[in-house]
């Protein structure tokens, strides 16, 4: 109707006007305007004139349960009517806090200890590397500090999550990363893999070039190493082969912290509970959020094991405190939906429903691997990119300005799926963990119709 479009023109004229958008290029931006969402419904969200999308990247890799869920909806409304707020600082407690640390303790992947909260993946892990100084300034070993991550990780966006992070857009005019933070290199076979060595081979290589590293800097000066079990901006790359087992033996020979960001692969992503399940991960810390909450509201954590948490006590003891919180560290708000999430994960079964649906996914993508424009087709469980090349033969990519993927990323909006186009021309599929074999279908038949108008 004439009322509803000027409603929704003065909200682009406003947005426009307004916001400054995160992740967005600000100057396209003026030209190509907001898509406004206005409700969802399950795997899909509409838009102001009713359009329907399907969400192919749950939002941010997070809306696991849908975009309607009454269920947190009620758990919501009953904390908030009962509690609305209550903090954690100073001997401070409440019940969704209490509750959801013992939650999260029994489905870890490894034994750990205790649960701190935050609100962020990035204000996870910025708490974790604080952590990782703090536990080395405890144990009496100050001169290690240093902290090593991997080219094309995702780790957030605060001023240490960032310099975590290594890819160009997050370092690039921002002055990052700061010191003490070394990256090493990716994981991605398909791409720096050598002419002629095998996915193993590579694997070692790579493990190889860590102890390389930290040999150069001084095993001394080394506190830990950050992973995601499966990279997710990066553009959806899985450890090679037999990769992390590698690697885990080089950060054990070295006395080095392992930290697991299962920010992405948490709470059934790969199939497995955990990421680190999935590729036997044995952390020492581990970071998590998104489909903690199903996204529904902001709520992060971050997982230390015995022998971090007695570092920390004790230094809290000598100090005075563990100076360390967020205002809404573990919100009773945000904290009761996650609850009520993690039952929802297990009433429903959720891992089933990866497993059925994450195998068509992947059945579908792996139909793709012959298209001229499609380089890697990759995935596992419910996550999985295709990456576009030029030349299939030898992986070249098209220059960035002609990368293909944000055309077909704008193509698939246009024929009614929420995609992402990632680092290296990869496009990313992360739908809702709710999603139905069927709705997997539509939406790859959707993302074909624009991969055949561009292609
Ligand atoms: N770690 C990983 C693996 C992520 O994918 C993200 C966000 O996408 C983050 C950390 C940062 O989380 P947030 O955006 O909630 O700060």
């Amino acid at each position: 109707t004439k009322e509803l479009s000027m409603t929704s023109n003065t909200l682009r004229d406003a947005d426009l006007s307004y916001v400054l958008h995160p992740y967005t290029n600000l100057v396209a931006h003026e030209t190509k305007g907001p898509l406004i969402a206005v409700r969802g419904e399950g795997v899909r969200v509409f838009d102001e004139t009713g359009r329907d999308y399907i969400e192919g990247m749950a939002g941010l890799w997070c809306a696991s349960l849908g975009f309607n869920e009454p269920r947190l909806v009620e758990a919501a409304t009953r904390q908030m009517k009962e509690l609305p707020f209550f903090h954690m600082f100073s001997h401070k407690s409440h019940a969704p806090g209490i509750e959801l640390s013992q939650a999260l303790i029994e489905r870890a992947p490894v034994p750990m200890a205790r649960v701190f909260f935050a609100n962020s993946g990035s204000e996870a892990n910025d708490t974790a590397l604080k952590m990782i100084w703090y536990y080395n300034n405890a144990v009496g070993r100050p001169e290690k500090k240093k902290v090593i991550a991997r080219q094309r990780a995702y780790h957030g966006v605060t001023v240490a999550s960032a310099s975590l992070t290594c890819l160009p857009a997050n370092h690039r005019d921002f002055d990052l990363p700061i010191a003490r933070i070394l990256h090493t290199g990716s994981p991605q076979y398909y791409r720096e893999g050598l002419p002629g060595e095998s996915e193993d081979e590579f694997a070692r290589r790579r493990a190889r070039e860590l102890e390389e590293l930290i040999l150069a800097e001084g095993p001394e000066t080394v506190a830990a190493f950050f992973a995601e079990p499966v990279m997710g901006a990066g553009g959806v790359i899985l450890p090679p082969g037999r990769y992390f087992e590698y690697i885990q033996e080089v950060l054990r020979k070295y006395d080095i912290l392992f930290v697991a960001d299962e920010v992405i692969c948490g709470f059934g992503r790969t199939g497995q509970y955990w990421g680190s399940q999935t590729y036997d991960l044995k952390p020492d810390i581990l970071t998590c959020a998104k489909a903690l909450s199903s996204a529904y509201l902001p709520i992060s954590a971050v997982l230390v094991n015995e022998k971090v948490y007695q570092a920390l006590r004790t230094n809290s003891g000598k100090i005075g405190t563990f100076g360390h919180g967020y205002t809404y560290s573990a919100h009773p708000v945000s904290a009761a939906v996650a609850l009520e999430t993690l039952r929802l994960y297990d009433e429903r079964d959720i891992l089933s429903n990866v497993a059925r649906s994450g195998a068509r996914l992947q059945a579908r993508l792996r139909a793709l691997a012959d298209h001229p424009l499609v380089g890697d087709a990759r995935g596992i469980g419910l996550i999985g990119a295709l990456e576009m090349v030029k030349d299939k033969a030898s992986h070249a990519s098209f220059e960035p300005t002609l990368a293909v993927g944000p055309r077909i990323v704008e193509r698939a909006q246009e024929h009614g799926v929420i995609l992402r186009a990632m680092a290296a021309d990869a496009i990313a599929f992360s739908p809702p963990l709710i999603i139905s074999e069927a709705e997997v279908d539509d939406m790859m038949d959707r993302f074909e119709r624009a991969l055949n108008d561009v292609a």
